[in-house]
């Protein structure tokens, strides 16, 4: 039967990523070599990391003044490399879920942490609006998509301050402005390729300006003056991130996924609010993630969970089971899953309403 591919992270990826890393673990720009078992630094795999960053810029439209990395140590080193590299003082940061809870955990250890505002009381299910972020802080950090409670922040943010994005699973999903930012990170699992490689998109005039030492490997300067070449880079993620982004741009590039997004977003959503037996757990329409849809069983209906996870499951829908911390499900709808997947998902959800009805 065929399977629809939910899960959060690590996520489906295109066929044809898939496909050409196969092809690659073969036999590796006709080197008649495994890509698991050349240099990194081959004339053929320094080709690889130049159009990866070359894609990067070209899809996202990335200005000048800014370098591309690829490093490894996942997101999560991300909330200590970003405090780490430009937090002097202080700064502010917007508490939206887990990760960002991990985030503002991390800066603490290198400064004044200001959380300007929080949705921690609903259990993270809206975009906190209204704040005001303090003109004095090094940088305002934000998650745009919160993965784990399914809410998004769907516009680039005018703060006044410097602005760093944790894009984990969002990236490439909208079009973005990458001039209002000064980093933008995520790790590759969500949206781009196999776990492993982190990526960074960095405002060349942000570093340099904190005084600390800093270890060689966590200086982004370091990093970018190598051309993500200064260890060993995860070379078989950065060769399947590579495909990913080709494919984006076959597929006409990001405002192309983003229309994508939106209708596959707009059927799921649909479905969860006409079902009687669903209700989405993010009641505001602009506060819900296009990414990760999170949705419960509706009141008088709550035993009905496993049941729904069993029968969607038969019918092949994997890994739409919440989060731990969540419960219920969470469909996961990357740039890779396609709209018959959504399709197949709102036909279970009406079938499983019939039944029961
Ligand atoms: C998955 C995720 C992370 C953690 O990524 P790792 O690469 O596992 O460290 C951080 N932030 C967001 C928004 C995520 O979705």
């Amino acid at each position: 039967m065929k399977k629809h591919n939910f899960y959060a992270g690590p996520s489906i990826l295109p066929q044809y990523t898939i496909e050409n890393t196969i092809a690659a673990l073969k036999d590796f720009a006709g080197m008649g070599l495994s890509l698991m078992e050349i240099s990194h630094r081959s004339k053929q795999f320094v080709a690889v990391v130049d159009e990866a960053v070359a894609l990067f810029k070209e899809l996202l439209n990335i200005p000048e003044g800014y370098s591309v990395i690829f490093v490894g140590g996942g997101a999560s080193l991300q909330f200590s490399m970003v405090p780490y590299n430009i937090l002097n003082k202080k700064a502010a940061y917007l508490n939206t879920g887990e990760w960002a809870t991990k985030a503002i955990k991390e800066a603490k250890l290198f400064g004044e942490v200001n959380v300007v505002a929080s949705s921690e009381d609903k259990q993270f299910n809206y975009i906190p609006r209204g704040y005001k972020v303090p003109t004095d802080v090094d940088y305002f950090h934000i998650t745009t998509n919160n993965t784990i409670y399914g809410t998004e922040i769907l516009e680039d943010l005018e703060v006044g301050v410097p602005l760093v994005a944790d894009m984990s699973s969002d990236i490439f999903s909208r079009v973005i402005d990458v001039s209002k930012y000064a980093i933008i990170y995520g790790g590759a699992q969500k949206n781009l390729a196999p776990a492993g490689v982190t990526f960074a998109i960095i405002k060349d005039d942000i570093l340099g300006k904190v005084e600390r030492a800093i270890p060689t490997m966590l200086k982004y300067s370091t990093h970018i003056s190598k051309e993500s070449m200064f260890n060993t880079p995860p070379v078989v993620p950065i060769y399947a991130a590579l495909q990913t982004l080709k494919w984006l741009k076959d597929s006409g590039g990001v405002a192309a996924m983003e229309k994508e997004n939106k209708r596959k977003a707009a059927l799921l959503y649909g479905e969860i609010d006409r079902n009687p037996l669903f209700r989405a757990t993010v009641p505001a329409p602009e506060d819900r993630s296009r990414m990760n849809v999170c949705f419960v069983m509706n009141e008088g209906y709550e035993h009905l969970e496993k049941e729904f996870n069993d029968y969607a499951t038969e019918q092949g829908m994997i890994g739409i089971k919440g989060h731990r911390s969540v419960g219920g499900f969470r469909a996961s709808l990357y740039n890779a899953l396609p709209y018959t997947s959504v399709e197949a998902l709102v036909e279970t959800m009406q079938a499983f309403e019939k039944m029961k009805k």
